[in-house]
């Protein structure tokens, strides 16, 4: 066997081989997958807006107006003047001085934790915070200290520890295979008193949580306290790329040190725009926002009666662990086979002996299609993947 071949078998053994499947419909609650129509409950695009008329409508006029790609990063020729206007969106929404556009939010977490933070500094961070905040973490050269999850006994306790360093503590605002959301309001105590930077990512937040929907710190009332405040486009936004809210001064500086900002071609006008109307709907829409939570509430508590151990809470993401990356296998290739798609999430995405269903809700989900779910869920349970 060669290299490759001795280390994608490797991965087969222990069922962590990942094959992609394809789609062939929008995105939606019921969506072709590989070559199915199946009940989906997969997908981040928590407020359903992926194929609606309006966000379709917004990204033809865009597209018809500015054609498809920039052609520039944006220091150059690719700022165009909708990732202005969307960016001034941003920072009304967030109630914020100013706000940057990136190309993703991977591309977001990377460019602003190497920008901010170096060698001379300790980044406190969430075990669970997600792929990318880590990745930029370890680009920025600075120490990291991570603290058990939403753990802020612990966190006070290495921030006391390196307090003569600068710090800046970073967190998952909504987690992104767990749901729940993190203490911020004890967080940002803790940053005050320490004189600390706080930033929040709010990719599974923004739109979601919070009464208009702006979020993490909206949700605790903590608007315009939060130093630097990332959420995703790619989301309950319907579309691609990221941003970064916060103060005219760090929104300048990021704008010049920001390596993902300076070094990568500005976002398609065509995302700016859908991502734009995507944001103006969710504004005006809390009743969709609310019933969402409402739902996901329900589904829960209906998974638990059925004998699974689901961690309370309210937000569309439902984790369901099961232990063994091969249990949930099965309970997911049986689920498929009954027309229901819940993703089986194994390691590296979470740690050994954690693989889980990650149920994942959006609007245009009904209380239906969770019952007949959790049906199928109890079936399996009693034995009838085996
Ligand atoms: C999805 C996600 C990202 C990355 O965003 P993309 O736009 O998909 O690159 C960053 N942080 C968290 C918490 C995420 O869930």
């Amino acid at each position: 066997m060669n290299h490759w071949q001795e280390e994608l078998s490797q991965l087969k053994t222990m069922n962590l081989y990942r094959e992609p499947r394809w789609i062939s419909s929008p995105v939606g609650p019921v969506m072709n997958i590989g070559g199915h129509q199946v009940l989906q409950f997969s997908s981040n695009a928590y407020n359903g807006l992926n194929n609606d008329q309006r966000v379709k409508r917004a990204a033809i006029k865009a597209l018809e107006e500015y054609g498809t790609g920039t052609g520039a990063s944006r220091l150059v020729s690719g700022s165009f003047d909708i990732h202005q206007k969307l960016e001034q969106k941003i920072a009304l929404h967030k109630k914020t001085e100013s706000a940057l556009l990136f190309s993703s939010g991977y591309a977001a977490n990377l460019g602003i934790i190497s920008a901010v933070t170096g060698k001379d500094w300790v980044i406190y961070c969430d075990k669970l915070n997600h792929a990318s905040i880590i990745d930029g973490c370890r680009l920025s050269g600075a120490k990291l200290a991570v603290y058990q999850h939403c753990d802020t006994k612990d966190l006070l306790h290495k921030v006391q520890r390196y307090k003569d360093h600068k710090g800046l503590i970073v967190t998952d605002g909504v987690f992104s295979m767990d749901g729940d959301i993190a203490p911020l309001p004890d967080i940002y105590t803790i940053a005050r008193d320490y004189g600390l930077l706080t930033m929040v990512d709010d990719a599974h937040a923004a739109g979601v949580i919070g009464i208009t929907g702006a979020g993490t710190s909206e949700y605790f009332g903590l608007q315009g306290k939060i130093d630097i405040e990332m959420g995703t486009l790619s989301k309950a936004y319907a579309s691609e790329g990221a941003y970064v809210a916060g103060s005219f001064e760090l929104i300048e500086y990021l704008r010049h040190k920001a390596r993902s900002f300076v070094y990568s071609t500005a976002l398609a006008p065509v995302l700016a725009a859908s991502a734009m109307e995507a944001l103006d709907i969710s504004i005006a829409d809390a009743t969709s926002r609310e019933s969402l939570l409402a739902l996901s509430k329900l589904t829960r508590s209906l998974i638990n009666d059925s004998g699974f151990d689901v961690p309370d809470g309210f937000t569309p993401i439902i984790p369901v662990i099961l232990g063994t990356a091969e249990r949930v296998l099965s309970a997911s290739s049986y689920l498929m086979k009954q027309g229901f798609y819940v993703p089986a999430i194994r390691p590296p995405t979470v740690k050994t002996g954690q693989s889980r269903l990650r149920i994942s809700l959006m609007t245009g989900h009904s209380e239906n299609d969770i019952r007949r779910l959790v049906s199928s869920m109890a079936l399996w349970k009693a034995g009838a993947g085996s």
